[in-house]
């Protein structure tokens, strides 16, 4: 019986060194002086994190917006 890794937090990516799926882990970014929690995918094996440069640079437009409003 094989059985079909569906473990939580698959991705899709698979890291480039260890061809392994990547999974998602709670990043935390600063920026400012504020530190902000992502959910990103990264390799459980060599700790690369797969930051999508729109995800990033959108957030940090959210936050920058943020911190104006105040
Ligand atoms: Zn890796």
């Amino acid at each position: 019986m094989t059985e079909e890794t569906t473990s939580g937090g698959e991705t899709g990516w698979i890291c480039n060194l260890c061809k392994v799926p990547l999974e998602v882990q709670t990043i935390r970014l600063q920026y400012s002086r504020t530190i902000f929690a992502l959910h990103l995918p990264a390799c459980p094996r060599c700790g690369m994190i797969l930051i999508a440069e729109e995800l990033a640079t959108g957030k940090m437009a959210e936050a920058e917006q943020i911190l104006e409003d105040k």
